[in-house]
């Protein structure tokens, strides 16, 4: 018994996959093509996908953001859980990795809920507010360059609707963030966005230790 998160070793968490993980045959095909790639750590973990996908089911998210898609993994997770006339925006900057996402959209049944918007992210933020969607989106997941994390939490505050959850990825960052010695640009960017995000009351906030670190935000 444990009143504090436990430490998940390899046998503890080997135990939490083969007694909860339910991984659709193609998000696994597609975690086992993305581990041949040098980046392969830039994927979410197979539980914490089946976590968005609950969590987007549980809030009947109809229209969702997304920014970093990589490989696709994460916007599959969350277009599962949505009805088919959803849509999710997905942002990146890479034309070769989404080239994966956009084939395994297409066998994952989702390709019509998804548009795919290629360039730099805050770019597409604003042109989004342009476009007439502030305070539309449901769920918006961040998980890209860590340096634009805090503007890519006020652009994604404004498009989220009221009661709608920002996700950010990585806030744990391998356990840096709480090394004072590591001052790399994205460990104190995100160390920036976590301690901007614990006193801001414009949000409800919880931090999940699942996977390298997930917080999420409820805009009040
Ligand atoms: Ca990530």
């Amino acid at each position: 018994m444990s009143n504090r998160t436990l430490p998940l070793d390899e046998r503890l968490y080997d135990y939490l996959l083969a007694v909860s993980l339910r991984e659709p045959p193609v998000l696994r095909r597609l975690r086992e093509e993305t581990a041949k790639l040098a980046e392969a750590g830039m994927q979410i973990s197979p539980e914490q996908g089946q976590f968005m996908r609950f969590l987007a089911e549980t809030l009947g998210v109809r229209r969702a953001l997304e920014v970093g898609t990589f490989t696709g993994y994460s916007s599959i997770s969350v277009a599962l859980a949505m009805p088919s006339d959803g849509r999710l925006v997905a942002c990146d900057v890479s034309d070769t990795w989404t080239q994966t996402a956009r084939r395994y959209w297409k066998e994952a049944g989702v390709a019509d809920r998804i548009e795919l918007r290629l360039g730099p992210a805050l770019d597409t933020l604003v042109a989004l507010r342009k476009e007439g969607t502030e305070g539309t989106f449901d769920f918006a997941f961040v998980d890209a360059d860590k340096e634009n994390y805090l503007a890519y939490f006020e652009e994604c505050l404004k498009l989220v609707r009221k009661g709608g959850i920002l996700a950010f990825d990585n806030v744990l960052w391998d356990g840096r963030v709480a090394d004072p010695k590591d001052k790399s640009d994205s460990t104190v960017a995100i160390r920036k966005l976590n301690d901007a995000l614990a006193g801001d009351d414009r949000i409800a906030l919880s931090m999940l230790p699942i996977g390298d670190g997930l917080t999420l935000a409820r805009k009040l």
